[in-house]
């Protein structure tokens, strides 16, 4: 199946209130670990892409690989860019093949951000690529981005709405206490704010910073509108752990297959997991 923008899944993941996960993609065996996953699963997939991440693969292999893992899953899979960070970039990925971007104009005052983001949204509903805006900074580290816990501001609710009323983003990430990275305690995730926003405009929540919470929180969000979330670090430990683990207790082991398979597999695992949790197991 050719790569799909994130439009083809929101309508069946608001009627049977799930979540599609976004998992991004680091290296070929974690490009395989999520597609392997998602067709275990018969469960729709997002691949996540950050610009740190893209430089670290090279933009032309990151699209042949994620259209050979599409063509490959038999379930839908959407090639998403993770908080690009201006139209340049934006514009160089669709080019190039992505099916979807995120542009994150949240650090820009609210104008500008709308008007930003507006240019996107433009750009790329003209060619059928999906759009996720962000309101409210989301604390924590991820590749280029950095913010301090006291600089994360959480989104107000007004002004969420107003953004999506103006944009018309396909889907909304807004800051609600969740941050990148490893939490050090449990995440407090504001629910009302979730709740006032997803309940008045006509896109789905996304919540980043998907790993660490409780899957309480989780259901609860995705039952208040949340309809995509993104994991990471989750992945990551599993596939370093393992990693580890291996060469602790083989110090002599030089062939990359002997770690890098069993690290592909703990990462299987993990996404397997999340999909379930996300309810979005079985839906295709
Ligand atoms: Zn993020």
């Amino acid at each position: 199946m050719p790569l799909v923008p994130m439009t083809a899944f929101i309508e069946d993941s608001k009627k049977n209130k799930y979540a599609v996960g976004q998992f991004n993609l680091n290296n070929l065996e974690f490009t395989q670990a999520i597609t392997e996953a998602a067709m275990e699963e018969k469960s729709p997939v997002i691949f996540g892409v950050s610009e740190g991440a893209m430089r670290y693969m090279g933009l032309d292999y990151t699209v042949a690989m994620a259209k050979a893992a599409a063509e490959r899953a038999g379930v839908p899979v959407a090639l998403h860019l993770d908080h690009g960070s201006s139209f340049e970039v934006v514009m160089k990925c669709i080019r190039a093949g992505f099916s979807s971007v995120m542009f994150d104009g949240s650090h820009y005052p609210l104008e500008e951000n709308i008007r930003l983001t507006k240019q996107v949204v433009e750009a790329a509903h003209a060619v059928g690529v999906s759009v996720e805006g962000e309101l409210g900074t989301i604390g924590g580290v991820e590749d280029d981005l950095s913010v301090d816990e006291e600089d994360a501001t959480l989104a107000k609710p007004e002004e969420a709405i107003r953004f999506w009323e103006e944009t018309k983003v396909d889907y909304l990430a807004i800051a609600v206490g969740t941050a990148h990275g490893m939490y050090k305690g449990e995440p407090k995730i504001r629910f009302d704010i979730i709740e006032k926003v997803a309940s008045s405009i006509g896109a789905p929540i996304v919540l980043h910073g998907g790993s660490g919470v409780p899957d309480e929180s989780i259901r609860k969000a995705i039952s208040l509108g949340v309809g995509k979330i993104n994991v990471n670090t989750e992945n990551q430990v599993a596939c370093t752990e393992t990693i580890r683990k291996i060469l602790a207790e083989k110090p002599n082991e030089i062939d990359p297959r002997k770690y890098l398979g069993p690290a592909r597999e703990a990462i299987k695992e993990v996404v397997k997991g999340k999909m379930r949790l996300f309810g979005s197991s079985n839906r295709v």
